[in-house]
């Protein structure tokens, strides 16, 4: 796997606008610094304990996303340093990541998943709970809702990709505001689709890295 080429060629065909999230879930710390070394800063993981461990082994200047699904219960061991959690999908964990931030003295980035795809696996708020949501969220001082997160359908079906990438940038106008202006959609397969659909953050793992076992 050339990282460094398939960093490079993704780069160049994204708009400077969208932010590139290299996803290193099951990768090697010597294949993370191959990346950094040509400037990748933001990576994204879907372990929290995968994650905590290479926050503590890789350099310090990395901003480490957490796009998985996250259990309340393990939200402490990652709020001392995540910079952007992706998956928040109930007001629970909203609750959690609020009070895990506090007792950090910090204020954590987060995105909220909207459940787009027709596949019932996939985690998220309905499109029609979002604004009550993004409400709630105001109301927690230790947090901040910074844009949605969404995942299409796993399928060759261009046109219900695109499909579902637009019905999220759809809801993505309707909450935007100053703070709210990030939307993270797209992977290996459909970064191209989201983009052309109005995707701010492509999350891409694959494509980078080659393929995963
Ligand atoms: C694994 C993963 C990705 C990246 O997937 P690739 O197909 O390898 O690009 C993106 N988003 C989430 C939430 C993931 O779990």
């Amino acid at each position: 796997m050339d990282i460094k080429a398939n960093l490079n060629t993704i780069l160049k065909s994204i708009p400077k606008e969208v932010t590139l999230v290299a996803v290193s879930k099951t990768r090697q710390n010597s294949a993370i610094i191959e990346a950094y070394q040509q400037g990748q800063r933001i990576f994204g993981e879907n372990k929290v304990q995968e994650l905590v461990q290479k926050f503590e082994e890789l350099p310090k200047d990395i901003n480490w996303h957490m796009i998985g699904h996250l259990q309340t219960n393990k939200v402490k061991f990652i709020a001392p340093f995540v910079s952007l959690i992706h998956g928040v999908d109930s007001i629970k964990l909203l609750k959690e990541i609020n009070k895990r931030a506090k007792q950090n003295n910090r204020v954590i980035d987060c995105l909220l998943q909207v459940h787009i795809a027709t596949e019932s696996t996939k985690f998220g708020f309905d499109i029609s709970e979002v604004n009550e949501a993004v409400n709630t969220a105001n109301e927690y001082q230790n947090i901040r809702i910074v844009g949605l997160m969404g995942m299409a359908t796993f399928t060759d079906n261009k046109q219900q990709v695109i499909q579902e990438f637009s019905s999220l940038k759809t809801v993505f106008d309707t909450v935007k505001n100053e703070h709210i202006t990030t939307l993270s959609m797209g992977m290996s397969g459909d970064y191209q689709l989201a983009i052309e659909q109005g995707s701010s953050m492509v999350r891409v793992g694959s494509a980078i890295f080659g393929h995963r076992n």
